[in-house]
């Protein structure tokens, strides 16, 4: 489990590595926001990186973030899901997340939207883009791109923001950054044809400097900042 020390300094570090890319790679001082991807790890460890002035937590795991959503209702935390979403239980999401990272069809996008309660703000929408030479993961294909991002803007009380890629890992820092850099292509062809994003998902643990290169506004980190999770129960 980690200590309120550990994720305090942890914290400061992953900050330091963000302010320090924007420099290095001559993007705005705070046009990169971190998202702490918190699965795995207690409503504890939340609470003690929320203390760090961390509002912005990732999770993967639908009853397991529930029940840290429903521990924590009292702190002003903006919650992401960002893991796979089985069709049958959009509703538990559109209900209590501000942000959904992971949606990859129109089908999954329109039960979002229909089941978003007419009393929130939308819901923040980035759609999982597959980088292009790979089928393996879910999410849109290149072709596929422009025609759902049209589909799923013109849906009520949902709001497109961007692209989330979770590339292959990359060995080097040129291969990431030409990873990367398809997927802001991708989205700077979406922003050319008339839809106003303003979110590129990009970056993990591993790889947030070559994200951060290519564009990346909002990196997902979770082992950097809580350290090695727990597997699977
Ligand atoms: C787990 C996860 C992360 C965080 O990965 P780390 O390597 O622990 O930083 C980011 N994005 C997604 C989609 C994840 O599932």
């Amino acid at each position: 489990m980690p200590t309120n020390i550990t994720i305090k300094e942890n914290i400061a570090q992953t900050r330091e590595r963000i302010t320090a890319a924007e420099k290095k790679f001559n993007r705005a001082a705070g046009s990169v926001a971190l998202l702490a991807v918190s699965k795995r790890q207690p409503a504890s460890a939340i609470l003690m990186a929320h203390e760090q002035q961390q509002f912005h937590f990732g999770e993967n795991y639908l009853q397991e973030a529930l029940n840290k959503i429903d521990a924590l209702q009292d702190q002003p935390i903006i919650w992401h899901y960002i893991g796979a979403i089985q069709s049958n239980k959009t509703r538990p999401i559109a209900v209590h997340f501000d942000w959904v990272h992971s949606v990859s069809n129109l089908k999954i996008a329109t039960r979002l939207s229909s089941q978003r309660p007419k009393t929130l703000s939308d819901l923040n929408i980035c759609l999982q883009f597959n980088v292009c030479d790979e089928s393996s993961k879910s999410g849109a294909s290149c072709g596929e791109l422009s025609i759902l991002a049209a589909e799923i803007a013109a849906l009520p009380r949902i709001k497109l923001r961007g692209l989330m890629a979770i590339p292959q890992k990359a060995t080097t820092f040129a291969q990431q950054r030409t990873i990367f850099h398809a997927v802001q292509q991708a989205q700077q062809h979406l922003i050319d044809t008339g839809h106003p994003l303003d979110t590129l998902s990009l970056g993990m643990s591993a790889d947030l400097e070559a994200a951060i290169a290519e564009g990346s506004t909002m990196v997902r980190i979770g082992t950097a900042i809580f350290g090695p999770r727990k597997t699977a129960p």
